[in-house]
């Protein structure tokens, strides 16, 4: 199919008008084509090679609507470092409409009636960011709003110094968020807030239509995929840095991206948004923070749900979290069988990678080809002799495992990447792609979408990261 055959449909705008504002698009002076998708292209139904460089470009910049679309900014509210900020809303997002299930989204097309004071603009520099992490993310087997292609233009747009106007275009299962439902309760909408409960449930928990007790069993779910979500963000050292109510998605998937970072070396209360002076969103908060955002969720819920029903599926959040990352660290062991010990070796070996000053994705990959030879992984901490201990227990650990040596291996490669984005490979492709050279950012593209394999040309970008491009300090604003 080709990309004006793309037919959408706009179920959002069956609610009351008070959920959204129909808005026009405000297109970028010369817009250019850095990146297309072709896999988020084939999820949509479209032929990558058929894809034409200015029909994406009419797409994204606005200046040309597809079938049925009908573009709208939706309106919420949210906790934002802990305060309630009473409406947000699409401040620089524009919904187009849905097809095949995704909604689409253009970020960074202009003002809509809840920008507020911003300009309603996303910079060329933002906007790779969250075009590449959101399919690096979705590589590592993450929870994630996907992206179709990305633009940057001549627009001129003023942040701490001038930058260039970009859109992404990213798509989701939904775009609802805690913050939509906090909006409805804080301004006493009970009969709004069941009406979002029930196009939720329409949306994306389909099975739950006419279930009994719907709303609790939805929230029930919600609970799980946050605590699972996070789990997983723990599990590749993943710091989300604002997880705001508002940036926290009803469907569990990580949205919004901002001043994200994998870590370089391992760092518990690593604080990767620098205007977080109190590490609120650091690494290690992240699981409580997701807990503190479902309990306002259910506060949100509250005129749907008994109280106690709430409360009750809330504290399943602690099981769920801890039952997903013991199996996702497990796997990163190479640990076919649980055993009670698992616990304390894993949480050792975070003390260990911590005080070695270790890079765990290089780490984890060097482990995954480990047959007792340990010099590589040595080499690969500054306290080698506490490395070396724990080794020692990994290597008791491994004769209870059933699996061959070969087997543990294989399973390995394919759990621990080689690749992960760090902040300072995105910072590289930002600077080429700013001298409108897009080569780097389509090469992590690749990276992004097949983290496991070997990829040679790309080695250095598996090694630690270079002690003079460590932790990068990144502009917040985007
Ligand atoms: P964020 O933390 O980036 O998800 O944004 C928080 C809120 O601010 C959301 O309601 C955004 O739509 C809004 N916002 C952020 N940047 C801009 C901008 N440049 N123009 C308009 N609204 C913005
Ligand atoms: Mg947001």
């Amino acid at each position: 199919m080709k990309l004006f055959d793309l037919s959408l449909s706009t179920p959002y705008l069956s609610l009351d008008p008070i959920f959204y504002h129909e808005v026009s698009t405000t297109p970028l002076r010369n817009p250019r084509l850095v990146s297309v998708n072709a896999e988020a292209a084939k999820m949509l139904g479209l032929d990558p090679e058929k894809l034409s460089a200015r029909e994406l470009e009419e797409l994204l910049n606005g200046t040309r609507l597809l079938p049925g679309s009908r573009p709208y900014a939706m309106c919420y509210a949210g906790h934002q470092f802990g305060y309630y900020v009473p409406r947000l809303g699409d401040g620089r997002a524009i919904n187009l409409g849905v097809v095949g299930g995704w909604n689409l989204q253009l970020k960074g097309s202009g003002q809509t009636l809840y920008s507020r004071q911003g300009d309603g603009r996303a910079v060329l520099r933002s906007s790779i960011r969250e075009y590449l992490m959101s399919e690096a993310m979705h590589g590592l087997g993450i929870p994630t709003s996907r992206a179709l292609a990305l633009i940057g233009s001549d627009e001129k747009v003023a942040r701490e110094k001038w930058e260039k106007g970009a859109i992404v275009l990213r798509m989701a299962p939904s775009w609802i968020r805690f913050g939509s439902f906090e909006y409805f309760f804080h301004t006493n909408r009970h009969r709004e807030l069941e009406s979002l409960a029930d196009f939720l449930i329409a949306e994306s928990f389909p099975h739950l239509i006419g279930a009994e007790d719907a709303y609790i069993k939805m929230y029930a779910e919600i609970v799980k995929r946050t605590a699972e979500m996070i789990a997983h963000w723990q599990s590749v050292g993943f710091n989300h840095g604002v997880m705001n109510t508002d940036n926290m998605s009803a469907i569990g998937i990580t949205i919004d991206y901002g001043p994200f970072a994998f870590m370089d070396t391992f760092e518990s209360g690593y604080i990767c948004n620098h205007t977080d002076t109190q590490g609120r969103y650091s690494y290690d908060n992240q699981p409580r923070i997701g807990y503190w955002n479902l309990e306002r969720f259910a506060h949100a819920l509250s005129p749907l749900i008994p109280h106690e029903k709430l409360q009750r599926e809330l504290e399943r959040y602690g099981t769920y979290f801890t039952t997903k990352l013991m199996e996702l660290l497990r796997a990163k062991l190479g640990l076919d069988t649980p055993h009670d010990n698992d616990g304390d070796l894993l949480r050792t070996l975070f003390t260990v990678m911590e005080n070695g000053r270790i890079d765990m994705t290089p780490f984890f990959r060097t482990l995954s080809r480990y047959d007792g030879k340990r010099e590589p992984l040595l080499a690969l901490s500054l306290a080698p002799n506490q490395l070396n201990e724990w080794l020692d227990r990994y290597d008791e650990r491994l004769v209870t495992n059933t699996s061959s040596i070969d087997e543990r291996h294989e399973r390995m490669l394919r759990t621990n990447p080689k690749y992960v984005l760090k902040n300072y490979m995105l910072q590289e492709a930002i600077d080429q792609a700013e001298n409108d050279n897009f080569s780097l950012v389509n090469d992590l593209l690749m990276l992004a979408q097949s983290p496991y394999d070997e990829h040679m040309l790309f080695e250095r970008y598996s090694l630690p990261t270079p002690l003079n491009l460590k932790n990068l300090k990144l502009s917040c604003s985007s």
